[in-house]
């Protein structure tokens, strides 16, 4: 399983919608960037001015696009979403800006990959509410100047490394999504299972949240395919003994890693031999790019202790060698 969206069939993404948070209060966790964001809305919606724009980071599935739409609800104005490799030309993010009413907000999901000539026609919308589009083609080809409503832009990123400055600097207001802990997954699942009706017991929404990698899109994927379990081998209500079987067939880790966290550890063991490596090497060996494996995969690694942050580079801990059931070089056998 991977956090991605690309993995989930169309039935699991409209019921991935009935389990979207609608509003703050139904949000669970990162509890610093909510606290602020309400003061925001509510200070934009008492001076009925748009909210200042907003830059949403962290690994895919936390709930930046839930955050976008509840922000959007919360304003009440309407939600467009669309996504940076959409937006393939200025025409296309004409279209839409042009569109959007008073205070509306407007998604841009991997706002990293939008190309350069669009993110500089998005610069003076952001900034004075104006676009420039052309008129006609060829020798009577002119551009005019045309105001836009006042609006929102949330932008989404899993890679905010790679965001240009002048971009960034437009951001009035930009958080960081964290990692879930185990009890606020539990939470989640909780709500979640009461969404899609099917009975669940603490102990096992405990289970799933221990194995979800911190992350909610994981932990609602995993109930899902639980309750399949629990449907067909159980009794229809997910107990802790149909879980465990269930995460068992499905090769859940019982960390909740996913092939590539399992095979970074792998090859900084087997081709690096445990010593401190560089980003760059490491991501090289993997065929992986250096910003990916910084920003979507080393944080929870960190965050869970498999990997450490030296000056000399990144390195393996015991806990990574003992979950690959391999042996430090130059520990004696016991
Ligand atoms: P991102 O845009 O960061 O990739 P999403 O906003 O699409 O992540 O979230 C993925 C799924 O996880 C959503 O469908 C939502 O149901 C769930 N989710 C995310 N964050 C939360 C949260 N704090 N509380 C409850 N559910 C959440």
């Amino acid at each position: 399983l991977h956090p991605d969206k690309d993995n989930f069939l169309d039935e699991d993404l409209s019921q991935d919608e009935q389990m979207r948070p609608q509003s703050f209060a139904e949000f669970a966790g990162q509890r610093k960037t909510l606290d602020n964001l309400e003061i925001f809305v509510a200070a934009a919606k008492n001076r009925n001015r748009a909210l200042d724009h907003v830059l949403l980071h962290g690994p895919p599935g936390l709930g930046k696009t839930t955050l976008a739409h509840i922000i959007a609800n919360e304003l009440g104005v309407n939600c467009k979403l669309t996504s940076g490799p959409v937006l393939d030309k200025p025409g296309s993010l004409a279209g839409l800006l042009t569109n959007l009413e008073e205070n509306d907000v407007l998604f841009i999901d991997e706002i990293h990959r939008l190309s350069p000539i669009v993110e500089e026609y998005l610069y003076s919308a952001m900034e004075d509410y104006k676009i420039d589009i052309m008129l006609d083609s060829g020798p009577n080809a002119r551009s005019v100047q045309i105001g836009l409503n006042p609006f929102t832009l949330i932008g989404a990123t899993t890679r905010s490394g790679m965001l240009t400055k002048p971009m960034l600097a437009r951001f009035g207001i930009q958080s960081r999504l964290e990692y879930y802990s185990t009890e606020l997954l539990r939470v989640i699942i909780e709500r979640s299972a009461k969404v899609l009706g099917v009975p669940i017991t603490s102990e096992a929404a405990e289970e799933i949240a221990r194995r979800s990698r911190g992350t909610p899109r994981i932990a609602n994927a995993l109930l899902r395919r639980v309750r399949d379990f629990a449907e067909i081998k159980g009794n229809g209500s997910i107990e802790i003994n149909i879980t465990q079987f269930a995460l068992n067939s499905l090769n859940v880790d019982e960390f909740g890693l996913d092939e590539m966290d399992n095979k970074i550890m792998r090859v900084m063991i087997e081709n690096f031999s445990g010593r401190p490596v560089g980003i760059t090497a490491l991501a090289t060996s993997l065929g992986e790019n250096p910003e990916t494996l910084e920003e979507v995969y080393e944080p929870f690694l960190i965050q869970q202790g498999f990997i450490i942050r030296t000056p000399r580079g990144r390195e393996v801990t015991a806990k990574a060698y003992t979950h690959l059931n391999l042996k430090k070089p130059g520990t004696m056998g016991d």
